[in-house]
């Protein structure tokens, strides 16, 4: 009797990916990983930003004071230091990524309400992540948070290549493919998200969007932080102005002057962009204050604070 034999291996290998809970419904969600489902500004990002240095004072030879303006000051030319390391020094952008995702320490850094899992369960239809971030750090992160098993798939930075160009979020042609790739019209889906400027980048493709708002923190914007005790506010002396960044960066870019820049191609990156520099080194104590949030803006359908509300909200309007 065909009823009593085994599906097909291939069948038994899809329904064995099927995510754990609710993937009812025909809304598609698109989530974002840090300070969306976890509060990555505890200590992640500030850590990120820490590795960076580290990185960018190793590519340029440099001290890590310089290492740590040439950081800011790519940020603030190019939204995102990755753009710069990869426009003056060729850095490969994974290598970039995996060096700045390190983390030995990574489950006592990653913190999540409770309820997470459930509320995700709960959450009626089918869920991705999607994230800037490297592939095997959001695959740990999600371990860490017990919530791996929540969703179909893991689009991480690696996975943004569009036509030979890294395109992260927010970049609509990603977007655009990965619809695509998961049978999704735009006005099914929904990106859950606490950058803001994602979501209002993504306004006129069609798909919803979910602001995500608990985990948002007051932080200086792009400042260096303390290095080798030098307190970050001795070195923000406006980094366009200090001789010594302008001296190194100049010496790079005519070593690297043949170098066929990719940076055209590489709209932002997630952790620095969506979490503006820490002021302190250390995690501890960085002064994390709750932000003052705005009032919702017109492009975005939804506003909660954690996922938690998101749930309540769908159950409550239907989703
Ligand atoms: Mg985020």
């Amino acid at each position: 009797m065909p009823s009593s034999l085994p599906p097909p291996r291939r069948v038994r290998a899809r329904l064995c990916r099927r995510p754990a809970g609710d993937n009812s419904g025909r809304t598609v969600w698109l989530f974002d990983l840090d300070n969306t489902l976890h509060d990555a500004s505890h200590a992640i990002f500030p850590a990120i930003n820490r590795l960076m240095t580290a990185y960018v004072a190793r590519v340029l030879n440099c001290d890590e004071a310089t290492a740590s303006r040439v950081r800011v000051d790519y940020w603030q030319r190019y939204g995102a230091t990755l753009l710069g390391m990869i426009r003056h020094h060729g850095v490969d952008p994974a290598d970039f990524l995996r060096a700045a995702h390190e983390f030995p320490a990574l489950p006592g850094m990653v913190r999540v309400r409770r309820g997470l899992a459930a509320h995700l369960r709960r959450l009626p239809g089918r869920k991705l992540l999607v994230t800037n971030a490297p592939q095997d750090y959001a695959r740990a992160v999600l371990e860490i948070a017990g919530i791996g098993h929540c969703f179909e798939r893991v689009v991480a930075i690696e996975q943004m290549w569009v036509h030979g160009h890294l395109r992260p979020k927010p970049d609509r042609r990603m977007l655009r493919r990965l619809l695509v790739q998961a049978r999704v019209a735009p006005h099914r889906a929904v990106l859950v998200e606490d950058t803001v400027s994602h979501l209002k980048r993504y306004a006129g493709t069609g798909i919803r969007t979910a602001w995500v708002t608990g985990y948002l923190r007051t932080m200086a914007p792009s400042r260096p932080h303390d290095v080798a005790g030098v307190p970050a506010s001795a070195q923000d002396d406006g980094s366009r102005r200090d001789a010594a960044v302008r001296s190194t960066l100049e010496a790079e870019e005519d070593r690297r002057a043949g170098h066929a820049a990719q940076e055209h191609s590489v709209t932002l990156v997630a952790a620095e962009s969506q979490a503006p520099q820490a002021p302190q080194a250390q995690p501890g104590n960085v002064p994390l204050v709750r932000a003052r949030v705005p009032n919702r803006p017109a492009y975005v359908d939804i506003k909660v604070q954690s996922m938690h509300q998101l749930q309540r909200r769908m159950r409550r309007n239907g989703s």
